[in-house]
This record gives structure tokens, C-alpha cells and sequence, in this order.
């Protein structure tokens, strides 16, 4: 490994730098050691891994993906407690695979990239941390998540609110709800997971919904003794459900993609809507006017139960401005409130909004996103070389298992960089027209999609309505478009005595 132990002023060279150690990061450090490759370093800005779920610690956090599918299929977790896991038992899965791996040695915690040149001359990229230590790296892998910037709206009069406020994402666990009265503003995934939680120990809550959400019963519990047992015993049984959980997340996208399809989803949730909730007015409340799957549905079966406690009252009349004391709605109420919870989701049109990425020709990432973020495959961005986005813009699965997605891209990693050596390249970047033409294909496809037709507006959709999350098709789909990068689609060149030479094709199959 070319890479000298933590030093200040140090440089580093890594051959690969990957940022961000939560699924992502790590499931790349793993795959490039499985493909005998031990010289990467993973940067990670705070002090453990696990990304979002290290962040999110809110009561209730959990995922609303079945928990067969939410491990590496190459690390499965044979031991998952339940069919839809919490966050801690997440994140331990996580950390214990960081152990089993050995791949702390790789991490250097507390080190924020901030800033990356790439260098024409050496085809390598200098990225600086907070702290002013540099690397410089042949490859980058930007494994930093589509969720991590916390979205704090600027709504009328907050700054004078006296009492505690956070958001879902910086959850204050030394603020204790007990007898307090809390507002909660938003009404998404997060949200709908801690209100449940949080209520009745609050003395009081008031609930803030802009949009209301379309709900479906989530098939949680915990598993039996005897399923654990067979999971840890015959691994083919973990697999089977693995299977069967992976076409229960396929089948749905078809119907997001072709939204006639969606009337039985919509059935079933009115249906779920009406047997919990008997009151007409407060069902009316919670009715969305869109089609269900244009925002990210809620799978839920104590969401409606909560918000009909007697403790807790359902604010649809919209924010009109913060009070010293409160929260005012529009219809002129004020209501009183020592802790103010924001669930309020996440920042999601620009994914490097904080970083200063400097491609080839001096060009900045803002430059390259200015009409909206773009890459192709959610991989490779035209004018950044050597340069890989995990979960990039419209790479996420539309109701997949993220960890399905990644996995993708992981294998696509590291087919490309198989190429470069290959054909003995020292700079790959994606051919700007390629990705011109695959992104019209892609928005093409997506018009018709209940994301963005359905009739509202999500954090798929950017600031002027285009999409730039949603993959338009299965995961299935996104599974079959990596398998193999199309050498025609990159510009390959080899960096040789001074000269830059096309890359020629040379038998060799490792990194
Ligand atoms: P979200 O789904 O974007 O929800 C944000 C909520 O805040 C919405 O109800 C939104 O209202 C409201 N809001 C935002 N700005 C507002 C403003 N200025 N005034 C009033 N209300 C405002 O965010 P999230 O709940 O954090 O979830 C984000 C994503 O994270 C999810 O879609 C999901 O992919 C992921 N997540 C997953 C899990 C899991 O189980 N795997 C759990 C949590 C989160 P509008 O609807 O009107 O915009």
C-alpha cells in the first residue's frame, strides 16, 4: 500500500479514495478487496461509520424495506431480529461487518473532503479535508448518500422561537419530551416513524402536515425461532425470502411507471385510511389529492392510531410564522410549544452542494450541475475523469432496496476500473454526448411515471420540476444496464511520456 500513516501535513496516495463510510463507501472498500485491491482509504467526516444510519437516531427510526434485503448479498446478515429491522440493529449489522472485514485500518475519521482538483498532468485527483491534509488519488469514489443534508426551512419568525428545535436528522436525545408540549412540521417517512413514538410522553403534540401522505400497513414482526434458526442453519432459506422480498419491491415499480396500474394500491390504502380512521373530518385531513407512489409512500401501522390520541392534535392549516412561545398556523392559532421537531426531509438538488469538485478544464461541479444534477448510469459526470458517484442523480430505486442499487454500481466500479487497466488508460470519463443522450432517454421515460406526473411535489423532483432521483425502471433493469461498461461510451487515454495517447487494449484482468 502506497499510502504513509495519518500525518498532519502529510500527503497521502492512495490508488482508490472513497468518501463516506456508510453502506456505499464500505460495500466499495469490500468489493475492491475481494477484487485484490488493498490500497484505498475511506474518508469519513465524523467518528463512526454507518452514514444515515448513524445519523438518524430519531425514536421509531427503522426501515421500510424488508430486512432480507437490507444486508450485502455478499456479507448476509443471517441474525435479523425482525422482517422490517430498527436502526440499532442496522447499524450494529453495519459496524460488525466493518469488524469482520478488518476495514478500520482504511478509515481516517474526522476528515472532511471539502475540496478536489483532478490534475491533467498526472490523471490523479488532489482532494483536501477540512483540516488542510491532502490526497492524492488515481480514483475517487463519492460515497457521501442522497440524504445527508438536513432540510432547515426558512419559515416566517423561527429565529424567535425560545423553546428547543432540531431536526429529525440532529435528534437531541438531552432534550427530554417528558410533559412537554412539541410541534412536529412535516408529515414523510421520517415523521411518520417518531410521532407514533413520541406520543404520550409529550404532555401535548401538534402535528403540522403541508401534504397528506398515502399510507399502507407495513408486514412487520418479529421472527419466529425457528426462521432465525433456519437463517443461521440453511442459508438457501435466507435466500428464498430474499427472493421473494426482492420481486415484493419490483412489483410496485411497474405500476409507479405505468400509474394506471395504481388504483389497487390506492384502494388498499382508502381502505386502510377508513378502517383506522372513523372520523370523516380528520379522514378528509389525511386523504392526499395526488396518486399514491408520487411521493415516497409510508408503510405504517400506527401512524393514523397516534394521530387520534387525545394528546395530539392534526394541523393542516400550513406554518404562518414562529412566535417566542410557538407556532402560529395560517388560520391565526397559535400553538404553544417548548420543543419544535422538524421533519422535514432532506436538501436533495444539488448531492455535492458543500464541496468545491474541480474537473478537467477547471470546470466545478456547480458549473456542470447548473441546469440540474446529471451523470450517467448515477455513476460518471462528463468532465469529471476517474471519478465515481454511488447513488448518484436518477439511480435510486423506486421502491428497490437501496443496498440493491449499490451493489450495482459496486460491480460497476470495479468493471470499469478492470477496463482501464485493460486498455492501460490512466483517465476514464464518461463521453459527453453519451450522457446527453442517455439523460433525454431517461427524462423521456420518466414523464410518464407517477413521480412525475402524479400530481405533487417530492424530493425526486428539483427546484424546477425535474426529476433527478428516480431510475426509470425496475432495479432489475438497473441491474442488467451495469453489468458491463461500454468501452465506446468513455474517452480512455493513457498518460505516457509526457504525451497523452488513446488507450490501446491490452490483455489483463485485474485493477
Ligand atoms: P420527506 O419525506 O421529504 O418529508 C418531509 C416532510 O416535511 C413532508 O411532510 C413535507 O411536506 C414537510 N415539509 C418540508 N418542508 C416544509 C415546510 N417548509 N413547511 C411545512 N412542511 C414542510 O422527508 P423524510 O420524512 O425525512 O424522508 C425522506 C426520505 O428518507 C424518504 O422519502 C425515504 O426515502 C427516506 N427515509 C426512509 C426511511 C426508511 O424507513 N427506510 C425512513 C425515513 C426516511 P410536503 O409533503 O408538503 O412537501
Amino acid at each position: 500500500m502506497s499510502s504513509t500513516p495519518a500525518k498532519a501535513e502529510a500527503i497521502e496516495t492512495p490508488d482508490v479514495l472513497i468518501v463516506g463510510t456508510g453502506f456505499a463507501g464500505l460495500g466499495m472498500a469490500m468489493k475492491l478487496l475481494d477484487a485484490g485491491h488493498s490500497d484505498f482509504v475511506l474518508l469519513e467526516k465524523a467518528d463512526d461509520v454507518g452514514g444515515t444510519w448513524r445519523d438518524n437516531t430519531y425514536p421509531g427510526c427503522a426501515c421500510d424495506v424488508a430486512s432480507v434485503m437490507y444486508s450485502y448479498s455478499f456479507a448476509p446478515n443471517r441474525s435479523w431480529s425482525r422482517m422490517y429491522a430498527a436502526q440499532p440493529e442496522i447499524l450494529d449489522y453495519i459496524k460488525r461487518v466493518v469488524k469482520d472485514r478488518n476495514l478500520e485500518q482504511h478509515i481516517r475519521f474526522n476528515t472532511e473532503a471539502t475540496s478536489y482538483v483532478f490534475d491533467e498532468d498526472s490523471d490523479r485527483w488532489s482532494v483536501r479535508t477540512r483540516s488542510g491534509q491532502e490526497y492524492r488519488a488515481r480514483i475517487v469514489v463519492l460515497a457521501h448518500g442522497a440524504l445527508h443534508q438536513p432540510n432547515i426551512p426558512d419559515l416566517p419568525g423561527m429565529g424567535r422561537f425560545k423553546g428547543e428545535m432540531f431536526h429529525s436528522a440532529q435528534w437531541d436525545h438531552s432534550v427530554d419530551l417528558k410533559g412537554k408540549r412539541v410541534a412536529v412540521i412535516g408529515t414523510g417517512s421520517s415523521a411518520a416513524q417518531f410521532i407514533p413514538e413520541i406520543a404520550g410522553t409529550a404532555a401535548h403534540l401538534d402535528v403540522f402536515q403541508r401534504t397528506a401522505h398515502w399510507v399502507l400497513p407495513k408486514a412487520d414482526r418479529p421472527l419466529k425461532g425457528f426462521e432465525r434458526k433456519l437463517f443461521k442453519a440453511l442459508p438457501l432459506v435466507q435466500q428464498l425470502y430474499r427472493l421473494l422480498a426482492y420481486w415484493t419491491h419490483e412489483v410496485p415499480v411497474l405500476a409507479f411507471l405505468n400509474p394506471k396500474f395504481l388504483k389497487v394500491l390506492e384502494l388498499a390504502s382508502l381502505r386502510m385510511l377508513s378502517k383506522q380512521v372513523p372520523d370523516p373530518e380528520l379522514r378528509a385531513k389525511l386523504t392526499p389529492d395526488y396518486k399514491i407512489g408520487c411521493k415516497r409512500i409510508l408503510l405504517t401501522n400506527d401512524y393514523y392510531p397516534a394521530l387520534q390520541r387525545p394528546d395530539v392534535d392534526l394541523i393542516t392549516s400550513g406554518v404562518a410564522e414562529f412566535t417566542e412561545t410557538g407556532v402560529k398556523s395560517a388560520d391565526g392559532q397559535l400553538h404553544e410549544a417548548d420543543v419544535v421537531i422538524l421533519g422535514t426531509g432532506f436538501s436533495t438538488d444539488n448531492r455535492c452542494a458543500t464541496e468545491n469538485i474541480v474537473g478537467r478544464d477547471g470546470i466545478t461541479i456547480q458549473e456542470a450541475w447548473r441546469d440540474g444534477m446529471t451523470a450517467h448510469l448515477g455513476t460518471t459526470v462528463s468532465g469529471f475523469p476517474n471519478m465515481f458517484m454511488l447513488m448518484g442523480p436518477n439511480s435510486g430505486g423506486g421502491a428497490q432496496s437501496i443496498l440493491f442499487v449499490i451493489e450495482a454500481q459496486l460491480h460497476y466500479v470495479v468493471e470499469c476500473l478492470r477496463m482501464m487497466r485493460r486498455r492501460r488508460a490512466t483517465r476514464l470519463e464518461i463521453r459527453a454526448d453519451v450522457q446527453r443522450e442517455f439523460n433525454s432517454r431517461l427524462h423521456g421515460k420518466l414523464a410518464g411515471s407517477v413521480w412525475n406526473s402524479g400530481g405533487c411535489h417530492s424530493w425526486f423532483l428539483d427546484h424546477t420540476g425535474q426529476n433527478r432521483q428516480s431510475w426509470p425502471g425496475t432495479g432489475t433493469s438497473y441491474w442488467r444496464a451495469t453489468r458491463r461498461p461500454d468501452p465506446k461510451a468513455f474517452t480512455l487515454t493513457s498518460r505516457a511520456g509526457g504525451r497523452r495517447l488513446r488507450a490501446v487494449s491490452q490483455p489483463t484482468d485485474s485493477l
